[in-house]
């Protein structure tokens, strides 16, 4: 390792500590590509706040997110990988080698890079959310629902995601409230045709969630207000087991988008069915380049890819 002030040469340089991060630096290290790891701010990504993951193949009785993690970073580090917290807080990736900046300070020239910094879900901003984070509210659907089976829950959103989310719920829970602020879903007409035709989901159009209500157990309610700020505006509370954010994700991508081409929601554009960025010896995997599936296993998939792209490239480099 260099000290702050002397430029560091790194092989691979893998960008973020989540499933396609650590799978990417599995591959890599095996590979012999040396690889160094920076973790970012939230080691282990989006998967350390969730509670029971039991969709993700190889655990039967399940895993806690925290504790996939770790058995991934161990995975990693057994075969080399240097992992290091620390941030990415500038790139130059003007020219070859591509040169990153970590907390302001350390300098990194790096051959190949593997952004995997993943996405952050929005969440309303409410107190009681932030209480009840993992013990009812959630953002993924795929992941908690069926927790709530034969329960009641809702969904906040009138994106395609939520109503997706609203759908699979309702397979699961006895009924499914979908909270809309609009007067109409932003969804596909697809999407919205599928929504309205589940008997169990219902619509609350132009309501918003003030408050989550609860015990030591968890959510067990929300207050919602109608029409707010119109003369028609009125409270009301609906009893619920979940809560379901599904009012979009932010990709983690601010300091790539000099370089790298995004597309209009800020996710990484790659080229065809690789991981190749618009910038030769640049990669990405995982939900920073993925706004569709978005679950540990095909992030983890997609850190493979990436992995391998990647030692193709400096294969052909000579490296
Ligand atoms: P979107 O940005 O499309 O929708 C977000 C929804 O959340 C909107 O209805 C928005 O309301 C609502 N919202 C945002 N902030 C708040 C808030 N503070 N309070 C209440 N509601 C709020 O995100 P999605 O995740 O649904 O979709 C992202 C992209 O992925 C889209 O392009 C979508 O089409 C695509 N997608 C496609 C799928 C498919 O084809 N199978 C499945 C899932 C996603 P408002 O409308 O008022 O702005």
């Amino acid at each position: 390792m260099s000290t702050e002030n002397t430029i560091e040469k790194v092989k691979c340089l893998i960008i973020g500590s989540g499933p396609a991060g650590y799978t990417a630096a599995i591959y890599a290290s095996r590979a012999n590509l040396h690889p160094v790891l920076y973790t970012g701010l939230q080691m282990g990504g989006q998967l350390t706040t969730t509670t029971e993951v039991e969709n993700f193949p190889g655990y039967p009785e399940g895993v806690t997110g925290p504790v996939m993690m770790e058995d991934m970073r161990k995975q990693a580090e057994r075969f080399g990988t240097e992992i290091r917290f620390g941030i990415v807080t500038d790139v130059d990736f003007s020219g070859h080698p591509h040169k990153v900046t970590i907390d302001g300070e350390k300098q990194i020239e790096a051959d190949a890079v593997i952004i995997a910094t993943g996405a952050a879900a929005k969440y309303l901003g409410l107190p009681s959310e932030e209480k009840f984070k993992g013990m009812g509210v959630s953002a993924c659907a795929t992941c908690d629902g069926f927790f709530y089976r034969g329960k009641n829950v809702a969904v906040v959103g009138g994106g395609d995601t939520a109503c997706e989310e609203a759908t699979y719920l309702a397979g699961l829970c006895q009924k499914v409230y979908l909270i809309v602020r609009k007067t109409y879903l932003r969804a596909s007409k697809a999407m919205q045709k599928r929504v309205f035709e589940t008997p169990n989901i219902e619509v609350l159009f132009e309501h918003n969630t003030v408050e989550l209500l609860g015990n030591d157990m968890g959510v067990t309610g929300a207050k919602l207000v109608y029409k707010k700020g119109t003369p028609e505006e009125s409270l009301k509370e609906i009893a619920i087991d979940g809560f379901f954010l599904a009012i979009g994700h932010t990709p983690n991508t601010d300091v790539f988008k000099k370089y790298i081409t995004l597309d209009e929601q800020g996710y990484i554009v790659t080229e065809g069915k690789s991981s190749r960025t618009n910038i030769p010896g640049v990669f990405a995997a995982g939900d920073v380049m993925d706004p569709t599936y978005r679950q540990g296993i095909t992030s983890a998939g997609a850190g493979c890819r990436a992995a391998i792209d990647a030692e193709r490239y400096l294969g052909e480099l000579g490296h």
